[in-house]
Formats: structure tokens, sequence, C-alpha cells
């Protein structure tokens, strides 16, 4: 694909790559001379002209030149170095906060300096904080930048400067053939692949900085636009693989279905029979299903996970289903018992916590059978594990688990077998999620999964009401819990906090509990949070069920599954702090029972308006899909999928958000490439994901 030596370009063959610059750049997924053509940059600076300083503006970047009219030490809250510079329109400061003396002495009255840097208002007006700078010679006239200057993604170790010029000599290894168009249906005839490459790499003068900035320039359009059938491709493509060994075929088993029905206290919504048509059909085949359901919270969907396992089981084969948390295992290892004891169905828990000779006993009776439920964490699909028929795999509250997780499990279902080899049987999957996932994002994260929606929610249900109010007023909203709980009800107090760390969290969760605990003394007040055992979290979580407490202090530990019907109030502290979808899904923990249920949104009093507003969306809706839309559109698709998920899914130059209007033609074109020219398919994968393939590989 390149001009000679081709392809197989080494990175080592590149002027001034040894072996360790080779180690950095492999941590950067660059491992072939290609991968650095695809190693695209983040954003620009323009040191193609110069800016008069009288024309100065905050807030952006700039490059000035002039001449030093004073350099002095100021010992003020932090020592700084402080630079006059001046040009004939005006004068402006640079700053420096780190100094040493040569520096102080280069910087003499009289000196010229080009400088390059953030423009900010400080204390003497416009200053240049840490400006990059040159001592410019008056003899010999620097010469200025011809084209913007591109800021790659680099690591530690690895200057700007080293990896602009092992991008600009394998630019040099490009030809215009060198590299495929395999694009046909071009959304901009304006770029081929050949010329967008070279344009983002090094934009000539004048290129919009703005729209580069934007990345919606064409060129990066063009890019972005291949990058997203890139990825589409290698999800169909998995899914192609998964495919490829045949699945169990189980049929629908009228009297086991029955037998479970009779049991129910419920009858099924419209919105759960159609889901679980839908995956009666799938499991009635030998193509394995890759089945994704979507429902909102406490729109029922373990239910329907339920029935596709009585289903597998009447056809003698085991299922697993995996949940995120300890809790969530022990919640469905309950309600599976509740459900499938009448069927005299077997039911296991096996989760991190179990250990020894439980655990034993446990591994013994799913490697023989006996066990024909296996419900538990991660831990069901670690090494040691092994099923002796497992036909059926169910992951619940998916948007925990990353993408390759998801993909993990899918492999390790099959080899989990007992009949390995060539005629091993894949299990079908099926995967559940409370996070509404816009229908753009789900055609390039979920390409590889057929979805189903459970868009009704069971009849009886009053929406609960929402109300958003100043932490000012934290006193009305203690008196209203300690009415709500001398009325019989129970409530949850959620603790958030910014921090990613378990610990301040329980630490902020603690000091809650303890001020409740002063103040409402008449009421039993629980706690639970990440750092306590998982044996502790599920007693508290009895407790709480057996309505033995009141009211329960929690962190997020609780924000996924778990049901407790007679807790129908909520306040949730410090709300501003939670994406719009993570307190949907925290509200969701309340409005499970038939009684009105309340959550209230407590705010810190300083907040801005718009923060604000984003709050009132939640007090307005509580459609999650009507949610998620708008969290994407505030935060962007990283929010919205999840971190973990997002962290798995990285692009180099597509923007789900930004892009969002390209992804309707992505599936349209990468549907004519699969079936007019498979190779180019296989092509555009390896060249965008080949620093990635631990996704492509999966
Ligand atoms: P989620 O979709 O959030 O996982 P669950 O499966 O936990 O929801 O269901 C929420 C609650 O609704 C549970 O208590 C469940 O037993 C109950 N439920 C499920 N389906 C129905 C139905 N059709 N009618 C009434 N209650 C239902
Ligand atoms: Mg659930």
């Amino acid at each position: 694909m390149l001009q000679k030596p081709g392809r197989q370009t080494q990175i080592a063959d590149l002027r001034g790559v040894g072996p360790k610059l080779e180690k950095k750049l492999f941590k950067l997924g660059i491992r072939e001379v290609l991968d650095l053509i695809f190693h695209l940059p983040i954003r620009y600076l323009d040191k193609t002209k110069i800016t008069p300083i009288g024309a100065l503006q905050p807030r952006t970047h700039a490059q000035i030149e002039g001449d030093i009219r004073g350099c002095d030490v100021l010992f003020g809250r932090r020592r700084s170095l402080i630079c006059r510079i001046q040009d004939q329109t005006g004068t402006t400061t640079l700053r420096f906060f780190h100094f040493n003396q040569t520096q102080r002495e280069r910087l003499r009255s009289g000196v010229r300096l080009r400088c390059f840097g953030e423009v900010r208002a400080g204390s003497t007006g416009l200053e240049l904080y840490h400006p990059e700078y040159q001592i410019v010679d008056n003899l010999t006239e620097a010469k200025l930048e011809q084209r913007l200057t591109p800021i790659y993604p680099s690591t530690e170790g690895l200057t700007q400067n080293r990896i602009r010029n092992l991008c600009t000599q394998a630019l040099e290894h490009l030809c215009p053939t060198g590299i495929s168009e395999l694009i046909k249906d071009n959304i901009s005839s304006e770029f081929s692949l050949f010329d967008a490459l070279i344009f983002v790499h090094s934009p000539p003068v004048g290129a919009s900085l703005d729209l580069l900035g934007k990345g919606t320039h064409p060129a990066q359009q063009r890019l972005a636009f291949e990058e997203l059938i890139a990825h589409h491709l290698s999800l169909r493509k998995l899914r192609q693989q998964a495919q490829l060994r045949p699945a169990p075929k189980l049929p629908f088993n009228k009297n086991a279905h029955l037998q479970f029905s009779s049991h129910l206290i419920f009858s099924l919504t419209e919105a759960q029979v159609r889901v679980s048509q839908a995956i009666c059909a799938n499991l009635n085949s030998t193509t394995p299903m890759l089945r994704l359901i979507q429902g909102d919270v406490g729109s029922g969907k373990t239910v329907v996970a339920a029935l596709a396992a009585v289903q597998a089981i009447a056809n003698g084969h085991q299922v697993a289903l995996m949940a995120p948390t300890e809790i969530l295992s022990e919640q469905h290892r309950l309600n599976f018992e509740n459900w499938m004891s009448p069927l005299e169905i077997h039911v296991a828990l096996l989760t991190g916590n179990i250990k020894g000779k439980a655990r034993k006993k446990v591994l013994e009776s799913i490697a023989n059978g006996e066990s024909q439920m296996v419900i538990g964490t991660h831990a069901l699909f670690q090494e040691g594990v092994i099923f002796q028929k497992l036909g059926l795999t169910i992951v619940d509250e998916q948007h925990r688990f990353g993408v390759h997780q998801r993909l993990a499990l899918r492999k390790k279902g099959g080899i989990g077998n007992h009949s390995t080899g060539t005629d091993a049987i894949m299990p079908h999957q099926l995967i559940m999620t409370a996070t509404p996932i816009p229908r753009t994002l789900a055609m390039t994260a979920y390409a590889d999964l057929d979805c189903s929606v459970i868009d009704e929610l069971p009849s009886g249900r009053k929406l609960v009401e929402t109300s958003v109010i100043s932490n000012l007023r934290r006193h009305d909203v203690i008196q209203r819990v300690k009415k709500a709980c001398q009325e019989g009800r129970q409530a949850y107090w959620v603790c958030t906090l910014i921090e990613e760390s378990n610990m301040f969290e329980a630490e902020a969760a603690e000091g809650i509990a303890k001020e409740l605990r002063l103040l409402l003394p008449k009421l039993s007040v629980g706690l639970i949070h990440g750092r306590l055992k998982p044996r502790e979290k599920i007693s508290i979580m009895e407790e709480f069920k057996s309505k033995k407490i009141n009211l329960l202090v929690a962190t997020t530990v609780i924000e996924v599954g778990v049901d407790v019907t007679n807790a129908s109030l909520m306040i949730i502290e410090n709300a501003e702090r939670l994406g719009l979808s993570q307190l949907h899904q925290l509200r969701g923990r309340v409005g499970r029972g038939s009684d009105q249920s309340h959550c209230v949104l407590l705010y810190n009093s300083n907040l801005s308006q718009n923060s604000k507003e984003r709050l009132k969306i939640m007090r307005e809706t509580s459609d999650g899909f009507e949610i998620a839309e708008k969290d994407l559109e505030l935060r962007g698709p990283g929010e919205v999928l999840g971190a973990r998920q997002t962290g798995d899914v990285q692009f180099r130059i597509a923007d789900l958000k930004r892009d969002a209007n390209l992804i309707p033609h992505v599936k349209d074109v990468a549907q004519s490439i699969l079936k007019n020219d498979p190779d180019a398919a296989q092509q555009i994968i390896d060249r965008w994901l080949s620093g990635n393939d631990q996704l492509a590989n999966a």
C-alpha cells in the first residue's frame, strides 16, 4: 500500500528510531509506518503569522514579536519573572513561574523575542503565561512556519517535535496511489483519502483554524466518515465470527412456559411479550442469538430473561446470568429461586466472595450440570469455571461492563463448555441494559447486536415525582424524610462525590449517616457503601427489604438494579454532580410499587443557571430515552455509554456527538462495501483499527 519498501516499512527504518523510541510508539499503538499516517493530530497551533500585540484577544493562542522593555522578579503570592514586551501596536507581559538565572539574564531589555502562548487576562492586563519563546536575531530574520503546527496524542517522554518529525517522514513514504481509495460513496468529493491525510497532518497557511479546531473541516470529516465505517465494519465482522459456530437449537417448551407463568404474580406487559417472542425465535435456531434488550429502569427486563432461561433449561442446557455487582447477583438469585423452584430448577450463585469449600461445591455442580441456572458476578467467567452444557448467557446491566468484557464473555461462553474442539457449540447471548442508547450511538457501538426495546412500564406504576431543591432547604427535606418514614414508607439518601474514589464517597456517606442519625433519633438509619464487605452489603439490603431499616444512606452502589418495592422516597445529594442518565438510574430505585414515589434532587446553593436547567430536565421527564438524548447533547457519548465503555472505543478523529449526521450514511456505505468488496472492508478495518486490534480480534 505504501511506496517502496511497501506496507512492510518498519518504524525502525525511519531516521532516528531506536528500540527505546519504538517501545514508546508501541504504547501509542504505532507499529508500522502506516500507523503513523493514521496517528492524527488532536489540535493545531498557528505559528504562520505574527499577531500585533495591540490585537491580542484573551483565551486565544497567539504568536507575537517585540522588544523587551524591562524584566523583573516579582515576589507576590508566588514568585514570578515578568517581562514587558512591546511592538508598534502595544505592550504585553510574559509571566514565568518557573525560571532560572540564565533565563533571567538572557531576557534583557532591548532583546527581540518571538513568543507563542495562550493569552490570558492577568493582573497587568493581557499576559502570556510560560510562552514558548526564541530570541530573534535582527540580522537573520527567523522564518515563519509555512503550515499549521499539529499537536499529536503522545505519551510520556515523547515530545511533539519528535512525533511530528516521524509523521513527516511517514508522509514522505506515502504517494497518492499508495493508499487506496476504498470508499466510493464519498461524503465529500473535495478530498480523497490521500489528500485528506496530507491536509490534516500539515494544514497549509490560511486553512481555517476554527473549522480544524472544531473537527468539522471537510478533510477531517472525510477521515471521520471512514473511521466510523471502520468501526461499524469491525463490529459486523465480530458478529459474523461469533456466528460461525452453531448454537444449540432450543425450541419453545409450552409446558415449562405455562408452569413458569402460572406462578407469576403479575401478567406480562405487551412489550415484555413482544421481546420474549423475539428471543424465543432466536433460541429456536442454530444461529447464535446476539440480542440486546434495552428497557428503562423498572420495565421488567429480569422476568424476560428468566423466561428465556426457562426455555433453555427445558431443553437440557445450562444458563449463566452475569450481573455487575454482588448485591444485584444476590437479588437475582432470590428472584430466580422464587420463580424457578416450582419448576424444580436448581439455581446456583457464584461470586468472588464465595471461597474455599463452598466455592468448590458450586464449581462441581456447574461442571456436572446439576446447577442449571448459574448466577454471579464476572467471577462466573474466570478460569476454572466449566459448564457442562451452557446454552445461554445473559449479561445484566451491560453498560457497567466494557465492550471488551462483553466480547471476552462471548468467547469464553464457548470455551467454558466441556465440549471444546471444532464442533464446540456457541451459547446464545442476551444482553440487558437500562441505559437507553440513542439510535445513532447504537449503530456504531452495538452494530454487532440485534436490539429490542421494552418500551412500556408495568401498569399501575405511578411516575416518580421529582423536585429540585437547594441544599439551603436541607432541614425541610430531612423533616419530609421523617414524616414519610413515620408513615411506614422507606427512603434512600444517596451521597455522591465527584471523585471516582470509593473511599471519599464512603466517607461522605458515613458523615451523612451520622448527621441523620442525630437528627432522626427515632428512625433506624442504615448505611451502605462500596467499602463494605459483600456479605455486609447483602445483609444490609436484606434488613432494608424486611423493613428493619427505615432510611438507607447509600452511595451509588445502589445505582443498578436494586429492587425494594416499599421504598418510595429518594434524596440525592449533590445531584448536579451526576449525569442525567445516572440520576435516572438512581431514581429508578423508587417508584417500583403502587405508592406514589418521590425523588428530591438536592443541589449546592451556588449552582450555575445552566446546571439548574439540566436538573430541571429530570423534573420534567421520566422517559429514559429522552433523558439519554439530552445527556448526549449536553455531555457527549462518553457519559451516555458509560466511561468504561467509551474507554474502549477510542476514535482517532471521529466524534459520535459531533458527527452524528454522518452515522446514517455509515451504515449504508458499510453495507455496500461488505456486499461488493469484502477485501476492501478488511483493509479499512486494518488501517483504522490496527493499533486497537484487541477489539478487532476479540
Ligand atoms: P428492570 O427492567 O429495571 O431490571 P426489574 O426486572 O427489576 O426491572 O422489574 C422491576 C419490578 O417490576 C420488579 O419488582 C418486577 O417483579 C416487577 N415487574 C416486572 N414485570 C412486571 C409486570 N408485567 N407487571 C407488574 N410488575 C412487574
Ligand atoms: Mg434490572
